[in-house]
Formats: C-alpha cells, structure tokens, sequence
C-alpha cells in the first residue's frame, strides 16, 4: 500500500538484521528492529523527526541526563491480528501519560497527534517485525532525555525523544511469589510515583535485589509513611479478587496509573463484578488469607499483561494462595485482552489503533 507523503524524514537500513531473529525463541527486550525514530527539542520547539536505522547514540560526557536523571519513558505493544494487520493496544493512554510523566520531570510536552504518527509510521517500516505468532507481540519503548552539556542542576533546554521496538516473545512471569515491602519504599507523597521516570526504577533495584536473595519474585510495595497499605508489585498494579469483588488500590500520586489495571477493571465491571478502587490495607489481606478468602491476586501491566501471584510473604509467614487452576477471573480476562488485541473478537471498548 503507497502511504501518503510521510510527516518524518525516513532513511531505511540497506540490509535487514531480521534473517538473523529466530522469532522462536525470543528472549525479553534484547532483539531490537531494524530502525529507531529519533526527534530533537531546542530552542522551545521539537524539530521534524526522523525514522533511521537502529545505531547507537552518541552524547557529551557532561549530558545532563547521566548526571540528574531528566528521562521518561513508556512501554506500548503492538500486535500481529487474525487478519494481518496491526494493532497498537490503547496508546493515546501511553502518550497523555508520558506527558504527565514529563511535566513531573520539567521536561517538554510531545504533540498527540505526532507521537502517535511517529509509533505508526516505525512500526510501518518495521511490519514484518511485528510477531506473526499468537503468543509473542511488539514491544515499543518511547523516551525522553536531557541533552544540555551542562553539569549545573537546572532543567535541561534541550530533549533529545526516540522510540525503538523489540519483538518478544511469550512473557511468562510464571508464579509470583511476592514480599511484603516494609522498610524500603518505591514512592511518597509528594514524590514521583505517578511518573515513568527512571530514577524510581533505579532507587527500586536494591530493595527488590534484597527480596530476590530471600527467594522472591517481586516486592509488593506498600505506603512509604505507616507500611501498611498496599500500593503495588514491581513495575505492575496489584489486584486482588474474594467473591464477586475484584479489589485494587485506589490511584494517587504514589501509584503508576496503568493502562493494563484500568482495561482489567473495565472488563471486570462489563461482567459484573464489583470493583472496589480505595485503600488496602495488608492486614485486610492477610485477613482474607486467613479465612481462606482469597480467591486471587497478580500484577497487571504491559509486559507481563497478567502475572498470577502464588504465594505473599509477610514480616513473619508466607502464605499461599489458592492453585491458579481454579481461578476463575484473571484467566478469562488473560485470555480476552489477547482476543481483542488479535482482533479474534470485537473490540467494544475501542482499544485497538491500527496502523
Ligand atoms: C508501567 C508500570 C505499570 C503498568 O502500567 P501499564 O500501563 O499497564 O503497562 C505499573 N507500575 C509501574 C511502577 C510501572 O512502571
């Protein structure tokens, strides 16, 4: 198909890596497609974007970005349909979020409408990328970083903002076992939880590296003031089910809002559970655990999509959770998220963006 005349410059590699993909195996987040999209902020404004082949970028050892951390991102999947076609999942979600993101961080707004075309179009150039088996998807990272060559700590004047993708495969969490984190903390009040920024990322590798060594998954991180309310587990939101009520912590500045937890909870109440958004408390939990309430509990997000929970570790017992064969809710919204992705059944939330 002629695509009209393109908004970006487009410079397309000579030679393909892709004969060199064994799309069989594919490990997460290592095999990056043949281009990148690349555009630059100066001087108050973003200049026309450009799609070239994936290189490494070169910065100025004083780059402010290596020194203070001005730099956002996002994670976006693309996906391969019954019928051929493309399908991104929910991604203008994606772009008002990187734009809260930058906001938080000082940094500069991105157009809507250009972001969306810039995703389109590399993922375009790169469509035999895009997985044809049903397990595996695109993954898209967008980001932001400061440029200026400048060691002073102000906000950067300049922004360099690029997109790259990574076919991956089927990413299977397996069965988490989480610890209850109650010293460490990812995010406060008043702090930048609520943003993609990379620093809170950085400051979460230690403590999950001290639960890894204790035989943990993922931390399920709670409230940074009491430790007693439950935010949410590694880069995914936290639901838990008991009956008909599937309850989650309610949003605030401290929790990542994510794209994966609003489409669960929007098929949850289309099939007429409860759902509770508000405070959880882990004594509530461990309570429901107790008298053997509750049925289930995983992480939601991007890469994982669903991420059962088997086992929660509290100060002083792990307990486990119900076999996830008998669950009967996060299976079922597993299993429609990638229906509706694969256009396998309508999609009556509009969720799909096509390329
Ligand atoms: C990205 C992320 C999530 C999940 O968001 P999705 O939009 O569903 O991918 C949850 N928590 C944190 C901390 C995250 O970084």
């Amino acid at each position: 198909m002629l695509v009209k005349d393109s908004m970006f410059n487009i410079q397309r590699c000579e030679v393909s890596r892709i004969s060199q993909v064994n799309f069989d195996d594919l490990p997460f987040g290592r095999v990056f497609s043949d281009h990148m999209f690349i555009m630059e902020y100066a001087d108050g404004k973003w200049s026309q974007g450009s799609i070239v082949p994936f290189q490494n970028i070169s910065l100025n050892p004083a780059s402010s970005v290596i020194h203070y951390g001005q730099s956002i991102f996002e994670g976006i999947k693309a996906f391969r349909n019954v019928d051929g076609r493309i399908s991104i999942f929910r991604p203008e979600e994606n772009i008002k979020r990187f734009n809260k993101s930058a906001e938080r961080m000082c940094m500069p707004q991105l157009d809507k409408n250009v972001f969306l075309e810039a995703l389109k179009q590399l993922i375009d150039v790169d469509n035999k990328w895009v997985p044809e088996s049903m397990e595996a998807s695109l993954y898209i990272r967008p980001f932001m970083f400061s440029t200026d060559e400048y060691i002073g700590v102000k906000p950067s004047e300049t922004y360099r903002f690029m997109i790259f993708t990574c076919p991956v495969g089927k990413y299977y969490a397996g069965d988490v076992k989480v610890k209850v984190e109650t010293h460490y903390a990812r995010s406060v009040k008043g702090g930048t939880g609520f943003a993609k920024a990379a620093g809170n990322y950085a400051g979460a590798l230690y403590p999950a590296k001290i639960a890894q060594e204790q035989g943990y998954h993922q931390l399920l991180w709670t409230d940074a003031v009491e430790h007693k309310y439950i935010e949410e587990s590694g880069t995914m939101n936290v639901m838990f089910r008991t009956g008909n009520k599937i309850i989650t912590p309610a949003l605030s500045e401290t929790i990542l809002n994510g794209v994966t937890r609003d489409s669960v909870l929007t098929l949850a109440r289309d099939w007429g559970y409860e759902v509770e958004e508000r405070r959880v408390s882990v004594e509530e939990i461990r309570q429901l655990l107790k008298d053997g309430k509750l049925d289930e509990a995983f992480g939601a997000g991007t890469a994982a999509t669903i991420a059962p929970i088997c086992s929660i570790g509290f100060e002083d017992a792990n307990v486990e959770l119900p076999p996830y064969s008998g669950w009967e809710f996060a299976p079922k919204a597993a299993q429609t998220l990638i229906d509706i992705r694969r256009g396998r059944t309508n999609d009556p939330f509009n969720w799909n963006t096509y390329i």
